[in-house]
């Protein structure tokens, strides 16, 4: 293939066009950002990055010579506007237009709106990119009053990091218990206690109606049962829509996402995609999904780029997963959706426990607070299909690691 262009230069984008290079794709290789920032890591965005003095260049995955080095065309600041299917060409902002051989598309997500009145006040923030956490850390360093809406990943990593900078903060969660797209109530109500102990307010089950301005700049976030909340800031966290834009207009298959097949191959042959855009197949599951995680950007990214460079293999990684909030690191390996059981191995408590998740008796995600050696062996219990017995699992005397070595 001669020319490869890639629209989307973040986590995806950058493996893609770095796996191209390796699997010797020797011809010219466009890498398209519409961010003005060279590829850059998300997660600390809500971590390490609000709450400590953190450069803005540590976050970037590569220096600038890299691409260089590599022979990519990194255009930064530049969005691609349309793909021209029939004439393989695809239209820049800049009023460029680039003709391609093989095309990727790693355009990711963006937040999903407040859709309430007043939810355009300048006090209310949200958090997927640079500009919006550097934003939001300059708004925060002068806050004393937070409210976070979405009891979800960011929203609580948010929340736990206001805290960490003495704020008041209340966490306001439209369903009754945290992380719940994704948590059992056990972990769920293990972090609403872990939130509380530390001073912030959760209001669940609660709907907000309005954002309503105060004279003085700040807001009140006013709750569906007519309660205010005085709020210096508001982060708003409540899910992200996949940027699938130019593929509708493109005529590709989209149903919440690009949609690809476990080759990372959209409905033309010509175009690959791969990361948070996609909606997906993986051998290791029955139905396609969405994911928003790291593990999916690089390992998707991979099977793309050896798509593109014909030596399709198919995608079967095990996802995974991680959240810091507090002194809690958690940690998912699988996907624990439709599981028809759970145990526990140990206690609940920040010390650390995990929660395994079983399907007709089949080992099928396992969650891990503050073990992180267990998460890894249980990335490879799942990996291989190691059969594990709920007893096992459930027994912190029996040796889950001996069962590895037994298959
Ligand atoms: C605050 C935060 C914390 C997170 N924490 C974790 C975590 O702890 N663990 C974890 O696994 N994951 C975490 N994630 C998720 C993880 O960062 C994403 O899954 C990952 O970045 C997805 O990579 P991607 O390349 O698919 O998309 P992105 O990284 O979003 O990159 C897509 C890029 O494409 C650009 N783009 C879109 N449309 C166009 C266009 N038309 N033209 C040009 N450019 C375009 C976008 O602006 C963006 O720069 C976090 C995300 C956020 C925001």
């Amino acid at each position: 293939m001669r020319r490869i262009v890639i629209i989307g230069a973040g986590q995806a984008g950058l493996q893609l066009a770095e796996s191209l290079r390796k699997g010797g794709h020797d011809g010219e290789l466009y890498l398209i950002g519409d961010e003005r920032w060279p590829p850059y890591q998300r997660p600390p965005l809500s971590k390490k990055y609000l709450a400590e003095d953190f450069a803005d260049a540590r976050l970037f995955f590569r220096p600038l010579e890299h691409y260089t080095r590599l022979n990519v065309d990194l255009r930064l600041a530049t969005r691609a506007t349309a793909i021209e299917r029939a004439a393989q060409r695809v239209a820049l902002a800049n009023g460029e237009s680039l003709g391609y051989d093989g095309l990727a598309l790693t355009t990711g997500t963006r937040v999903r709106p407040l859709p309430v009145p007043g939810a355009a006040h300048p006090a209310v923030h949200y958090l997927r990119g640079l500009d919006d956490a550097q934003a939001l850390k300059q708004r925060l360093a002068g806050a004393r009053r937070v409210v976070v809406i979405g009891g979800g990943f960011i929203g609580l990593e948010v929340a736990a990091t206001a805290r960490h900078a003495d704020c008041e903060v209340h966490v306001v969660e439209a369903l009754d218990r945290l992380m719940a797209r994704v948590m059992p109530p056990v972990v769920s109500d293990f972090f609403a206690t872990l939130h509380r102990a530390h001073g912030t307010q959760l209001h669940l089950g609660a709907q907000v109606a309005a954002i309503e301005p105060a004279a003085d700049g700040s807001v009140e976030v006013r709750l569906g049962d007519g309660s205010g909340l005085p709020a210096d800031l508001v982060v708003a966290g409540i899910g992200v829509l996949p940027n699938q834009e130019l593929a509708v207009a493109a005529g590709l298959a989209c149903d919440n996402g690009i949609v690809v097949d476990e080759y990372a191959r959209t409905s033309d042959p010509l175009i690959v995609a791969a990361g948070d855009c996609t909606v997906h197949r993986n051998l290791r599951y029955e139905l396609p999904h969405r994911l928003e995680s790291v593990q999916n950007a690089v390992d998707q990214a991979k099977v793309a780029a050896a798509s593109l460079l014909g030596q399709a293999q198919p995608y079967a990684d095990l996802p995974w997963f991680w959240s810091d909030q507090y002194e809690v690191k958690l940690q998912i390996a699988g996907l624990s959706a439709g599981h028809d059981s759970h145990v526990l191995r140990g206690e609940p408590s920040a010390a650390g426990f995990s929660v395994y998740y079983f399907r007709q008796g089949r080992l099928i995600a396992v969650d891990s607070l503050n073990r992180p050696a267990e998460h890894m062996l249980a990335r490879r219990l799942l990996s291989g299909g190691t059969h594990v017995l709920p007893a096992q699992a459930a027994d912190p005397a029996f040796d889950l690691k001996a069962l590895l070595v037994a298959t």
